[in-house]
């Protein structure tokens, strides 16, 4: 057997199988909530955990086939966030059996919402300088302190929560990771609002707040090692998605959660839904370029001649198509057992890299029209109508969105770091503070 005959076979032997599960299960009269259940508890919401949790041990390049052959069935997707990406694969390595099966089919079932609470005002790209305390009383834990950038903080039911347990250890050996319940009176989440004009993202006050014990995931003291776990998930996933949140502008689906949770709705009205709107997103994953989407704005706004757009144009498709290949080649080595270091910290500086040379290319096909974006439903509603239409609207929100890859989950920067010290052993910066205690550490050190 070649090692090329054998992801093809094992592609086509899932999608026979995930068909054969579709055909009997897809309802579109069932809730949201009671087709997640189906989805999820089969596996298929989180084909990447690991078969005993909840998940099918599928590597991302078959969970890609999976969430596209449920589309192309016309089914509901599983729910898009943080509980499947980065919260469950974090509690399926580091938590005990009992977590695992309390707070996983929740989360892959769409039926809590968590976010991510690690950033903090000091402590972004040194996380592990993080300084929102956790103490042990018995069986509770009471935190104080602050986080900010929390996407979905205010739609979320849950939070991954890093918290300084030891302040006499080195900074990386004091952090514990615990999921914390975000409806309680300590926690106070407040939206920010962005240029964009959504709220994706909110400070959240920590005062007295309390966590049992028994949502401490990991050792006390070990949640740097479970930390690492959430990242690598978080980069990984935006390297072949462009990332994730609850709450966030691509959750347009049905979401999860209690909070603004679709799941009584009927799921069939989503899908109908999305199938009736002729989004330009929708035409991209229909082209046969990863530039599909400029060529059509070039195109819409006559130039398609103009020899500058049709040079940015040919770098978008490149690009794309680099991003791409590459992607195809790090499954096919993975599948054989190979891996190839620094691909998800490589993936995600090139998905940054396509993001801003789109803003640019959008930006400078659209002129002044560029300028026009609608902060609420009326102003929505007459873009749609003007020259342009709805694919004006998009070029724009992705302009004004494109800052926010480069940033998240560690910048361009930290994985140009990364990349230098961990792949190609280049000298670290010096200086070694990660052996002094974390209270004995200078100022912003
Ligand atoms: C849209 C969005 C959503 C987010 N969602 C979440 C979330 O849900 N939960 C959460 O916890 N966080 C979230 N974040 C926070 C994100 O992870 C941090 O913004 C990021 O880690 C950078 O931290 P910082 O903003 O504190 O910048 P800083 O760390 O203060 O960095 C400032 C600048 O200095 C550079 N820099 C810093 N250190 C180095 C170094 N050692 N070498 C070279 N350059 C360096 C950085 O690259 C950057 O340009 C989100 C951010 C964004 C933009």
């Amino acid at each position: 057997m070649t090692t090329t005959e054998n992801p093809i076979r094992a592609g086509a032997e899932l999608v026979d199988e995930l068909q054969s599960w579709l055909e009997e299960n897809w309802d579109p009269d069932l809730t949201v909530g009671e087709w997640w259940k189906r989805l999820g508890m089969a596996g298929w919401a989180a084909p990447m955990l690991p078969a005993d949790c909840y998940g099918r041990g599928l590597s991302r390049g078959d969970a890609m086939v999976v969430s596209g052959t449920i589309a192309r069935f016309g089914a509901l997707g599983a729910p898009v966030g943080m509980s499947i990406g980065l919260a469950s694969p974090t509690i399926a390595t580091h938590g005990t059996r009992e977590q695992i099966d309390r707070l996983i089919p929740p989360a892959v079932c769409g039926e809590v919402a968590f976010c991510q609470l690690f950033s903090e005002p000091g402590a972004g790209s040194d996380l592990a300088g993080l300084t929102t305390r956790a103490v042990q009383d018995g069986e509770l834990w009471h935190v104080n302190g602050q986080k900010v950038w929390t996407s979905g903080g205010q739609f979320a039911d849950l939070g991954m929560l890093l918290a300084r347990t030891n302040p006499d250890a080195p900074k990386h050996r004091g952090i514990t990771w615990f999921a914390i319940d975000m409806r309680q009176p300590g926690i106070d989440v407040r939206p920010l609002r962005q240029m964009t004009g959504d709220a994706q993202f909110n400070e959240v006050f920590l005062t007295d707040a309390v966590v049992p014990d028994d949502n401490r995931i990991g050792d006390v003291n070990n949640g740097w090692a479970a930390a690492n776990t959430t990242l690598f998930h978080e980069r990984s996933g935006m390297a072949t998605r462009g990332g994730g949140g609850e709450g966030g502008a691509w959750a347009r689906l049905a979401r999860a959660g209690t909070v603004v949770g679709d799941l009584d709705k009927r799921a069939g009205d989503f899908v109908e839904r999305e199938a009736a709107t002729p989004t330009r997103r929708r035409r991209v994953a229909a082209g046969s370029s990863p530039a599909q989407a400029q060529i059509d704005l070039a195109r819409e706004f006559g130039r398609l001649s103009d020899p500058h757009v049709r040079q940015q144009i040919a770098q978008a498709h490149i690009l794309g198509t680099l991003s791409r290949l590459n992607g195809e080649r790090h499954k096919a080595l993975r599948e054989t057992g190979g891996d190839i270091p620094g691909i998800p910290n490589f993936g995600k500086l090139l998905t940054a890299q396509i993001l801003r040379l789109n803003r640019d290319l959008g930006l400078e096909i659209l002129g002044p029209r560029g300028m026009l974006h609608a902060y609420d439903a009326d102003g929505r509603e007459e873009l749609a109508s003007a020259p342009g239409g709805v694919g004006a609207m998009a070029a724009t929100a992705q302009a004004l969105g494109a800052q926010a890859l480069p940033i998240f989950g560690g910048t361009d920067q930290i994985q140009r770091n990364i990349i230098g010290e961990r792949v190609l052993g280049l000298p670290k910066e010096p200086g070694d503070l990660a052996q002094v205690p974390f209270n004995q550490l200078p100022k912003n050190g």
